[in-house]
């Protein structure tokens, strides 16, 4: 156990004094949560390779998932990458800093433990305001995975972070909410073709206006078997409970999932329903049942910010059984749909 400060910071004008301490333990080696507009992220200086290890021992991360460094300009790419293809260059012209995280081949200089012994590397430029002035003062670059437990939901606010690596690291920094919500879309610019490994913020169609109709494959989470990204084989964002996902006609989905709800409460189990706010008059208020709003169907940004901290909420609240409504498959909503997915560990049913 070691003494874990926590700072609580302004999202949007963060104060020298945290900065400054957060920026003097990552260049002495120490390990670092801070706020980033997508989770909160676990760093620590990509040069520190001990402090590097400590990240997967403190996460309980698998050793062969590599991490993602975090840089407060482009510029820095040049100490971090191999090879600066054109593609990458336009693509961190228009999205970095941002929700972005492109994957390019690795300097030998870039200490293994990072990628894992991948000879690729992933990078990105965070657009929180604390993010950035941590690692513009820090002045190096910082491995950072999300920070929570590994195969727990990512952390969207402090007290995320506070209950899952309390006692393991050295400071929290809380700014409160992040703002997206899900983890960075990863792009792997190695491949002939950019290929999407994780879908997240930037989305397919957001980077086909950047690099052209077509050029640009579609994230293929579903195929368990050979994974793209190294961390796609494991069970991830997983509350204590099962999910199910049900996908298919809303109306259809509704009706089921009451009759077996109905059933379920009656028989005494808590169960965690996960639905839109236009579900709501679907579901009678029972007793043993919670209904978590995933805000408005039509609107998935607001899912995105609220799915981590949901899935936490049905563990503290102690369900039995999680049961989720799939939302549209369109824009970030494709996001939503793969962190729902992953959450179920393929338990997925579709309801015609
Ligand atoms: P996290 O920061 O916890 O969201 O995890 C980083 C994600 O980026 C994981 O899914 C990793 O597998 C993926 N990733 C990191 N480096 C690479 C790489 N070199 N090639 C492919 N995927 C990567
Ligand atoms: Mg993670």
């Amino acid at each position: 156990m070691i003494m874990t400060e926590i700072l609580k910071v302004n999202p949007t004008a963060p104060e020298e004094e945290a900065l400054n301490r957060g920026a003097a333990i990552l260049r002495q080696g120490g390990l670092v949560a801070f706020p980033t507009e997508t989770v909160y992220g676990l760093g620590a200086s990509v040069y520190h390779q001990e402090s590097v290890k400590r990240i997967f021992i403190a996460k309980g991360r698998p050793g062969d998932n590599p991490l993602i460094v975090h840089l407060y300009q482009w510029e820095q790419i040049a100490e971090i990458a191999a090879e600066i293809p054109e593609r990458a260059v336009l693509l961190a012209r228009h999205f970095w800093p941002g929700p972005l995280t492109l994957i390019l081949p690795k300097k030998d200089s870039l200490p293994s433990e990072v990628s894992a012994g991948l000879p690729t590397v992933a990078i990105r430029v965070p657009a929180h305001p604390v993010a950035l002035e941590l690692l513009r003062r820090t002045q190096l670059p910082v491995a950072a995975p999300s920070a929570n437990l590994s195969g727990r939901p990512s952390p969207t606010r402090g007290s995320h972070v506070v209950a899952d690596l309390k006692g393991k690291i050295e400071l929290i920094l809380d700014a409160g909410p992040t703002g997206m919500g899900l983890e960075s879309t990863v792009l792997d610019l190695t491949s002939v073709r950019p290929r999407i490994l994780r879908p997240g913020g930037v989305t397919l169609e957001m980077l086909e206006a950047v690099l052209g109709a077509g050029e640009v494959e579609a994230p293929q989470f579903t195929k368990c078997d050979r994974p793209l990204a190294p961390g796609m084989k494991y069970r991830h964002y997983a509350p204590q409970a099962p999910l199910r996902l049900y996908t298919g006609d809303r109306d259809k989905i509704n009706r089921y999932l009451l009759k077996i709800i109905l059933r379920e409460t009656g028989a005494g189990k808590k169960i965690g329903l996960l639905a839109f706010e236009e579900d709501r008059k679907d579901f009678p208020d029972l007793p043993g049942l919670s209904f978590f709003s995933l805000g408005e169907r039509a609107n998935p940004a607001e899912a995105a910010e609220r799915l981590f901290n949901l899935l936490r909420l049905c563990d503290e609240v102690g369900v039995a059984a999680i049961y989720a409504v799939a939302p549209p498959r369109v824009g970030v909503g494709e996001a939503v749909f793969n962190r729902l997915w992953k959450a179920s560990g393929g338990n997925v049913e579709e309801i015609k």
